[in-house]
């Protein structure tokens, strides 16, 4: 890099592929939930990474954790089996149903791995015919062929070529469309346990109930993506245990590495027995230092007090949600769980989500949208009263410039 180059904004258009749109401030510092931009430029942090930065920025258990493995060991392959990832997969046996751990680096790879095993798994058990995999409109499970393909918004499956196939997608929420359609042929339901991307839709207990009942009758297999509402988010280590079923295979990141990438695949020993040497792998799945990080943020999110304060936070932002409505009337409802919240702008707002995150930034207000009338909110797990009362000051003033 020649010593004139600016690392400012305009560098992203001329040097980056341009799938994204990023705001024009670059924050280079963090602290619990603020933020600093190159200017020095204070931000409150209500988007937490997208449902990833659950402890905030920086926090001592994560660097401790990090700098103590990094200190160590980076890397090995799974040639060699190491001392974070045994020590990691326990603890996830610890907190979930699952008895079995596949490591990947993301969501979506994790939900790649989780197809893989319900075709493999149907395959070995049922026979070649038992492959369709059932998911639902507007639901979102990375950015892989498989998993855009298995994700329901052509927007992100289209215009690349043959898909994967046998894959069918049924409205959400809709008992009746899946009694119908679900078949003996069916190899597994994928779904959200709350839909994050799709615009933050909660499952009605009825259909929850419903698709397990169902995969239980056709012998196929139901698999919750959690990598955006698992480790802590809805108050639960993970959604399903709030909503009282249990998927067959779960798939996590996000929240799990805290900020530094790892995602998980968890299901039982039954299942995970089709993935036999050589069957699925990673190189860097599994990788020590993303481990010992993700032990850590285990270790803190697990504790009954972090859970219970996501319940104490959501109150906390409902109220402050409920008060900025009271003064500028510009939400239809605030949905979601936990700290993952969505409040749906009403008719007259229709569309206004990336102008609210926008003047969110200008007034020191990091938050994110979800679709073009949700803005959404995923804060860290911890984020303090005082940061959360700065964040809806900030926010009041950043609508004040919008009516
Ligand atoms: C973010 C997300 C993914 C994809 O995770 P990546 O780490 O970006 O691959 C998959 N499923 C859900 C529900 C998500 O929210």
């Amino acid at each position: 890099m020649t010593v004139e180059t600016k690392v400012e904004r305009g560098l992203f258009d001329e040097v980056m592929v341009p799938c994204y749109n990023p705001m024009e401030f670059i924050p280079v510092k963090g602290q619990g939930s603020r933020v600093w931009d190159q200017q020095g430029n204070e931000y409150i942090d209500f988007a937490g990474g997208i449902a990833v930065s659950c402890l905030g920025h920086c926090h001592p258990a994560m660097v401790n954790a990090l700098t103590e493995q990094g200190n160590k060991l980076w890397h090995l392959s799974n040639v060699m089996t190491n001392e974070p990832a045994l020590r990691l997969a326990k603890k996830l046996t610890e907190v979930s149903f699952a008895e079995k751990v596949f490591f990947a680096n993301s969501g979506a790879e994790a939900n790649e791995a989780a197809l893989k095993l319900a075709r493999r798994y149907a395959a070995d058990v049922h026979g070649p015919e038992k492959s369709e995999i059932i998911a639902f409109k507007q639901g979102f499970h990375g950015r892989t062929f498989f998993t855009v393909t298995v994700g329901g918004q052509a927007a992100y499956s289209d215009g690349f070529g043959p898909k994967p196939g046998d894959v069918t997608h049924l409205p959400y929420n809709d008992v009746a469309a899946l009694q119908a359609h679900m078949s003996d042929r069916t190899c597994a339901v994928m779904m959200e346990p709350l839909q994050g991307e799709g615009g933050i839709v909660s499952p009605t207990p009825e259909f929850v109930q419903a698709v397990r009942e169902l995969c239980d009758k056709h012998n196929a297999l139901l698999i919750f993506d959690e990598v955006q509402t698992g480790n802590g988010r809805t108050g639960h280590f993970y959604a399903y245990q709030g909503i009282g079923v249990t998927p067959d295979i779960l798939s996590t990141a996000k929240s799990l590495g805290g900020g530094f990438p790892i995602g998980a695949m968890l299901t039982t020993s039954k299942l995970a027995e089709h993935m036999k040497v050589g069957v699925h792998g990673s190189t860097y799945g599994g990788n020590p230092l993303a481990c010992a990080v993700a032990e850590a943020v285990v270790d803190v999110v697990s504790k009954p007090e972090t859970l219970a304060g996501v319940k104490e936070r959501e109150a906390l932002f409902r109220e402050g949600l409920a008060k900025i409505n009271d003064k500028y009337n510009l939400f239809e409802e605030i949905r979601g769980k936990g700290l993952l919240l969505g409040a749906a702008l009403n008719d007259e707002w229709q569309g206004r989500a990336r102008d609210v995150l926008v003047a969110c930034g200008k007034q020191g207000l990091m938050l994110l949208v979800a679709g073009a009338n949700v803005v959404r909110m995923t804060p860290s797990l911890i984020i303090t009263k005082e940061e959360i009362e700065e964040g809806f000051a900030r926010l009041d003033k950043a609508i004040a410039t919008l009516v």
